[in-house]
């Protein structure tokens, strides 16, 4: 482990930790196609994440993985089954996770700290909190002091770091990732993610990081789940497998 990796935050002792995710034979289906019998989609799924468990989850493009984020998200509703947060189930966006995705889609007009205030001003946070609360953040990310800066003065991996700052200052207890560093190169992607584990390490957050570098998703996850024509055909702790024996998975 780093040093970045350990990297203190004054809130860290304060926020809430991880919580369970569960899945309930989850299903949604895009629409009737003429030509398929099963319509595209995903599901149906069954899958139990433990707090705190850093969860991957990998497959080839259609394989399901941004229904089954969107479904996370609260953006779509499961057509069967049931998402559980916890103990309660999950009816739309939840205030409990927040979702990074590819693309930092940051607010051009606001500072970086403007930017990572955005949740908590939502939150109705006390301004001197949320002051408080955006500097933990910025520095739990690597970027003290960027806090006046404008996003485009900052590089891809620093947007994306601002991006994942805005997702942790609400300190949400499940964190969901979407690809989120597919489009750095390769250096900055090493170090962010060694960041992000230093985060999930020290927040003891869930989270839940969908890629199809299987590579990236053995490295990082403690579980990785395949998924494969929307349906999850392999789930293993990550020290388990290897990335010969998911590609075979994923191609048969
Ligand atoms: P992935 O993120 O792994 O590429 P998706 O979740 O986007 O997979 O897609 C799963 C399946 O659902 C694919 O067959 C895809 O074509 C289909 N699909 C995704 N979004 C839509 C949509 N809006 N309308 C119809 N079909 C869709």
């Amino acid at each position: 482990m780093t040093a970045t990796m350990t990297r203190p935050a004054r809130t860290a002792s304060t926020a809430p930790q991880g919580i369970s995710l569960t899945l309930d034979g989850v299903t949604y289906r895009y629409g009737r196609s003429r030509t398929a019998t099963t319509p595209a989609g995903l599901g149906p799924v069954d899958l139990r994440v433990q707090p705190g468990e850093f969860l991957c989850v990998v497959g080839p493009s259609g394989s399901g993985k941004s229904t089954l984020l969107s479904l996370l998200a609260g953006f779509l509703r499961p057509q069967t089954g049931e998402i559980r947060l916890g103990d309660t189930p999950l009816r739309g966006p939840d205030p409990r996770l927040t979702l990074v995705q590819q693309e930092p889609a940051l607010f051009p007009w606001r500072t970086v700290a403007g930017n990572v205030a955005f949740g908590l001003e939502r939150q109705r946070l006390p301004r001197a909190e949320r002051t408080a609360r955006v500097e933990d953040t910025l520095r739990l990310v690597g970027l003290e002091g960027y806090g006046p800066r404008r996003v485009h003065e900052l590089s891809g991996g620093q947007r994306q770091r601002v991006s994942l700052a805005r997702a942790l200052a609400v300190q949400p207890q499940l964190l969901l990732l979407d690809e989120p560093f597919s489009a750095l190169d390769d250096r900055t992607r090493t170090v962010l993610s060694d960041e992000l584990l230093g985060i999930w390490w020290e927040r003891k957050v869930t989270v839940v990081f969908v890629t199809h570098n299987l590579e990236e998703a053995l490295a990082l996850g403690q579980r990785v789940v395949a998924l494969r024509g929307g349906e999850v055909v392999l789930d293993g702790p990550a020290r388990e497998l290897s990335v010969g024996q998911l590609r075979e998975t994923l191609e048969e």
